[in-house]
C-alpha cells in the first residue's frame, strides 16, 4: 500500500485530503509545520509527499530543498495557493515533480498522485546504465568498460552509479556524500575525494573532472 505524507497547516484541508486518500486506498500521515515535515519526509517511510508552500516553521520551498539536498527522491506534489508562474518554476527547480494550485479538484490531485506512483522507483533503480564506454548493471553489480570487467567495491559501485545517472553535471561533495554514504556522514570528511581517486585509477582519470570548490563532474 502506498504511503503518502501530507505537509499542510490548514486542518480542514488536511482532514479532507486524508479522508479522500484513505478511501482511495492510501495510508496517510499529516504533519502541520515545515520543520517537522522536513524531518519526517524520507524515502524509507513514504512513497509520495504532498507539500503546502505557506507553512509555519519552515517555508514549503525550503522543506523541499532540504529533503532533496539530503538525497530523498520520493515524488513531491506541491499544493499551494501561490499560483504565479514564477512560484511554479521555483517549486519545480527546487525538485518538485508536480504542482497543483488551490483551489483544486480532488480527482485531479488523485490522477496526478497515481501518475507519479506509477513510475516504480524500484524497477527504475534496477535499469542497466550505459554511458559512453561504461556499462553498469545494478542487479548483478557488474561493471564493464569497453567490454572488460572492472572490479569495484560496494561504495565505488554506488559512487560510479551516481555519476552515471548525472553525466556532465557537477555534483557537489555534499550531494555525493549524502547519496553514497548516507545522511549524517561527516561533511568535513575527504572520503569522496579518496573514492573518486579509486574510480580514476580503475576507469581512467579523464572521466572525473575536479570542479574547484564544488565537487566533480563525470564526462563520458
Ligand atoms: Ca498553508
Amino acid at each position: 500500500m502506498n504511503r503518502i505524507l501530507i505537509v499542510e497547516d490548514e486542518q480542514r484541508l488536511s482532514a479532507f485530503l486524508e479522508r479522500g486518500l484513505r478511501s482511495s486506498g492510501y495510508t496517510t500521515t499529516v504533519v502541520g509545520d515545515g520543520v517537522a515535515g522536513a524531518s519526517v519526509a524520507s524515502d524509507d517511510d513514504f512513497d509520495l509527499l504532498i507539500l503546502d508552500m505557506g507553512l509555519p516553521g519552515k517555508d514549503g520551498l525550503d522543506v523541499l530543498r532540504e529533503i532533496r539536498e539530503r538525497g530523498e527522491r520520493l515524488p513531491v506534489i506541491i499544493l499551494t495557493a501561490r499560483s504565479e508562474a514564477s512560484d511554479r518554476v521555483s517549486g519545480l527547480e527546487a525538485g518538485a515533480d508536480d504542482y497543483i494550485g488551490k483551489p483544486f479538484h480532488f480527482e485531479e490531485l488523485l490522477a496526478r498522485i497515481r501518475a507519479r506512483l506509477r513510475k516504480d522507483p524500484a524497477s527504475e533503480d534496477q535499469a542497466v546504465l550505459r554511458v559512453g564506454r561504461i556499462v553498469l548493471d545494478p542487479r548483478t553489480h557488474w561493471v564493464t568498460a569497453d567490454g572488460s570487467t572492472v572490479e569495484l567495491s560496494a561504495r565505488e559501485f554506488e559512487l560510479l552509479r551516481t555519476f552515471l545517472e548525472h553525466p556532465d553535471q557537477v555534483l557537489s561533495r555534499e550531494q555525493l556524500l549524502s547519496r553514497v554514504w548516507g545522511f549524517g556522514y561527516d561533511p568535513g570528511s575527504n572520503v569522496v575525494d579518496v573514492y573518486v581517486g579509486y574510480l580514476r585509477r580503475k576507469l581512467g582519470s579523464a572521466h572525473f573532472t575536479t570542479v574547484r570548490g564544488v565537487g566533480y563532474r563525470f564526462t563520458p
